[in-house]
């Protein structure tokens, strides 16, 4: 048996590699990361609905890069 050397994953919000399960906010890169997260899925419970869609990832990793200052 050998261990996986690589534990880089990519984070669920802004798609960053690192090894985030190493960090306390993992498997997000930053608290940032996850409260983003949070909010999406509290703000859009009623997409739970639905499944998701190729659209509907791209929207939302785009809204994610368009962050206000
Ligand atoms: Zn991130």
């Amino acid at each position: 048996m050998r261990k996986i050397m690589a534990r880089e994953i990519p984070c669920p919000t802004c798609r960053q590699k690192g090894a985030w399960f190493d960090t306390p906010y993992g498997p997000f890169c930053s608290e940032r990361c996850k409260m983003v997260d949070l909010g999406r899925w509290l703000g859009e419970e009623y997409r739970i609905t639905s499944p998701l869609t190729v659209e509907d990832l791209k929207e939302l990793s785009e809204g994610v890069e368009d962050e206000e200052p």
